[in-house]
């Protein structure tokens, strides 16, 4: 049976412009650098959900008008 604890949230920065809509969509998930791209919670590219981050995961891959980030397991 399948859970969202092993699901993650995934930034490919190639397609990525860097205006920061999934930050103010997913606050407790994504933050910026000091050039506004973001980076997930810790750095880097990739970051594991817990049950309580879906909500904001999902917003942030939904506001991404680049098509920037996804979820996977
Ligand atoms: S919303 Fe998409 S394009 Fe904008 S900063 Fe976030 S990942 Fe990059």
């Amino acid at each position: 049976m399948s859970s969202s604890d092993d699901r993650a949230l995934v930034l490919n920065p190639i397609l990525c412009d860097g205006r920061g809509l999934c930050q103010e969509a997913a606050p407790d998930l994504i933050e910026l650098d000091e050039w506004g791209y973001p980076l997930m919670r810790g750095g880097g590219l990739r970051i594991r959900l817990s049950r309580d981050d879906e909500q904001q995961a999902r917003a942030a891959v939904q506001s991404c008008p680049k098509l920037a980030l996804h979820m996977e397991r």
